[in-house]
C-alpha cells in the first residue's frame, strides 16, 4: 500500500483539529502497526505550512488569543517538521507543472503524484471534490472501514527480496543520483562511473575496479585479459550459476567441474586438484551465497600448478575472508550488481577488480570495443560497458552498504537461532564473514516445506536446482556428471527471504510455518 496524505490530514493531525483529528491519529496509528510509512508530497510543501498557519491563527483568533504572525510562522514549521520525520517524501516531477488548465490546479499535482506511486496508490483525504473525480482518492471513514476494521487482518507479502522498502530508506539520495546523471546527459563513460570505480577500489581495497554491463561480461571480459585460448581446461564448481560455466564454454574453453565441500557448498580443493591435467589454465571458485571458498587452499594450488585464479564474487561483494575483502583475495575477481544481489543496481551492472596494471589495461580495452583511441581497435572486444545510472546508483547505495551487511547477519543470526535444531542451517565458517546473498537452508522435505511457505504466500527459492554437470547445455561435454554433494544439494537446499529490513515477526512466522511442515 503506498498511502499519500492530502494537505487536509496533514493539518488535522498537526493542529490536532476535532473531530477529525482522532480519526486520522487511529490510520495512523494502524500505519504503524504494518509498517506501513505515509507519503507526503514535495509539491506541497508550503501548502502544508501556509494552510497550517492559517488554521492554527483562526483557532486563536476565536479564542482572542491572537499572537504575532512570526509565532505561527514557527510554531507550523515545527509542527510539520516534527511530524513529517519518519514520513516518505514522493517527488513533484516537472509533469506536474503545467496543470494550471485544470478546474484545481493543485488537485491535478496530487492526481499525477499518486498515479505514479502504482496500482496501489492511495490518497487520504477529506476533499469532497477529490474524492469525488478521483477513483484513489479514500476518506478517513472509508479506510478505517476497509482497513483499519477489515474482519480479514491485514497482511503485507514478505517480498524475498525488499527493493521496495530500502528505496523508501535513501529515496532522496537515489533520486538525486539517477537525476544528477541524467541532467548531466553524460550517459556512457561519465564521471559516475569513474566516482564509482574509485569508491569500490576503496572498499574492497583493490587497484584496479573496472565496473561493466553485467556480472556475466565481468567473467567474459576476465577471461578475455587472461589471454584463455580455444580448448584451454579451466576448474569451475558444479554447483553454482550457470554464468561460471557458461563464460569459459562461450569463450570456447572447457569448464571442468569440480565437487563442493559439503559445510560451506563452496568449491573443494580436494575436488579441484583430482581435475588438474596438462590443459588445465585456471581455477574460478565461486563465493557461494556471500561466503568466500578456502582462497589459501585454492591459492596454494594455483602456486604449485602455475595456474591463475579468478574469484566469481557475483554473490560476496562486501564479505571477508580472513580479515581480507572478498574481489583482493586472488589475481582478479568480478562481481554481479544485479538488483537482487546483496549490493545491487536498478538494471544489469558488474564489475571486475584486480591489482594487476596489465590486467586491469586489458580489461578497460576489452570491455570498450578494443580501442585506446576513438574509433582505432587494436583488440577484438565488445560493448560491455556499465552505464552512468547504474554507477551512481551503486554509488548511493555503497554508502549504506556495511550497515546492510551487518543488518543481513543480524537477519540471517535470527533465523539460525530459530530453526537450528529443525532443518540444517547454513555453516559460515569462523574465518569468513558473509554478506548472505542467500540465506539457504537444507532438508530432506524441501518440496513440502516450500509448498507449506507458499501457501502463507511466503517465497522461497532453490539455488540451484540442477548441478552445471547435468544442464542439457553442457550435454556436449561428454564429462562425468556424478557429483554427490552437489547433487544432494540441489534435492534439499532452498533459500528464505533475506535482506537488511526483514524484521522479527517476519523471521518468526516464516520459521513457524517450517517447524510445522518439518513436524507434519
Ligand atoms: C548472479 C551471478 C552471476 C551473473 O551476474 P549477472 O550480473 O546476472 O550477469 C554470475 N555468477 C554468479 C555466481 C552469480 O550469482
Amino acid at each position: 500500500m503506498n498511502i499519500l496524505l492530502d494537505v487536509n490530514i496533514v493539518v488535522d493531525i498537526c493542529s490536532k483539529r476535532e473531530p477529525f483529528y482522532t480519526k486520522v491519529l487511529e490510520i495512523m496509528d494502524w500505519l504503524d502497526l504494518n509498517d506501513i510509512s505515509a507519503r507526503l508530497y514535495a509539491g506541497s510543501v508550503q501548502t502544508y505550512q501556509y494552510v497550517l498557519m492559517s488554521e492554527l491563527l483562526s483557532r486563536d483568533k476565536k479564542n482572542n488569543e491572537k499572537k504575532g504572525i512570526s509565532f505561527y510562522k514557527e510554531e507550523s514549521k515545527y509542527l510539520l517538521s516534527s511530524f513529517t520525520d519518519d514520513l516518505v517524501w514522493i517527488s513533484a516531477l516537472s509533469e506536474d507543472g503545467p496543470v494550471y488548465s485544470d478546474e484545481d490546479p493543485e488537485d491535478a499535482q496530487l492526481i499525477k503524484a499518486v498515479n505514479r506511486m502504482g496500482n496501489d496508490g492511495l490518497l487520504l483525504t477529506r476533499d469532497k471534490r477529490l474524492l469525488q473525480r478521483f477513483e484513489k482518492a479514500i476518506s478517513p471513514e472509508q479506510f478505517i472501514a476497509k482497513y483499519v476494521n477489515a474482519e480479514k487482518e491485514w497482511q503485507i507479502p514478505i517480498p524475498f527480496c525488499d527493493l521496495k522498502k530500502q528505496l523508501d530508506e535513501y529515496r532522496p539520495e537515489m533520486e538525486k543520483a539517477i537525476s544528477g546523471v541524467i541532467e548531466s546527459t553524460s550517459f556512457i563513460n561519465g564521471p559516475a562511473v569513474k566516482t564509482l570505480a574509485e569508491d569500490l577500489s576503496v572498499f574492497a581495497g583493490v587497484k584496479h575496479t573496472i565496473p561493466c554491463a553485467s556480472g556475466t561480461d565481468a567473467l567474459l571480459l576476465a577471461l578475455m585479459a587472461l589471454d584463455v585460448k580455444p580448448g584451454d581446461e579451466i576448474i569451475v564448481p558444479a554447483f553454482t550459476f550457470i554464468a561460471t560455466g557458461s563464460m569459459v564454454s562461450f569463450y570456447k574453453a572447457v569448464p571442468v567441474f569440480a565437487d563442493v565441500d559439503p559445510v560451506t557448498f563452496t568449491i573443494d580443493p580436494e575436488s579441484i586438484k583430482k581435475k588438474i591435467t596438462g590443459k588445465t589454465v585456471g581455477v574460478i571458485p565461486v563465493s557461494l551465497y556471500g561466503q568466500c571458498a578456502d582462497m589459501d587452499a585454492i591459492n596454494k594450488l594455483a602456486a604449485e600448478h602455475d595456474l591463475w585464479i579468478l574469484e566469481d564474487a557475483a554473490q560476496s561483494f562486501g564479505a571477508e575472508y580472513k580479515g581480507r575483502k572478498s574481489c583482493n583475495l586472488s589475481g582478479i575477481a568480478t562481481t554481479s550488481f544485479f538488483p537482487a544481489k546483496p549490493l545491487g543496481c536498478y538494471g544489469d551492472g558488474g564489475a571486475v577488480f584486480t591489482n594487476d596494471d596489465a590486467l586491469a589495461d586489458k580489461v578497460r580495452l576489452y570491455a570498450n570495443h578494443g580501442q585506446a583511441k576513438r574509433y582505432y581497435h587494436s583488440k577484438i572486444g565488445i560493448n560491455g560497458r556499465m552505464d552512468s545510472i547504474q554507477a551512481a546508483v551503486v554509488s548511493a547505495k555503497l554508502k549504506h552498504f556495511s550497515a546492510e551487511i551487518e543488518l543481513r547477519n543480524k537477519v540471517a543470526a535470527g533465523y539460525t537461532e530459530r530453526l537450528k535444531s529443525i532443518v540444517k542451517t547454513p555453516n559460515v565458517l569462523p574465518r569468513n564473514l558473509s554478506t548472505w546473498a542467500q540465506y539457504t537452508i537444507r532438508s530432506e522435505k524441501q518440496d513440502l516445506i516450500r509448498e507449506k511457505l507458499a501457501e502463507k504466500n511466503i517465497p522461497s527459492a532453490i539455488h540451484y536446482p540442477m548441478p552445471l554437470p547435468k544442464q542439457e547445455a553442457f550435454a556436449y561435454l561428454t564429462q562425468d556428471d556424478d557429483f554427490p554433494v552437489s547433487d544432494m544439494l540441489s534435492a534439499q537446499v532452498m533459500s528464505l527471504p533475506m535482506h537488511p529490513f526483514l524484521k522479527d515477526e517476519e523471521i518468526d512466522l516464516i520459521c513457524s510455518v517450517i517447524s510445522e511442515a518439518v513436524n507434519e
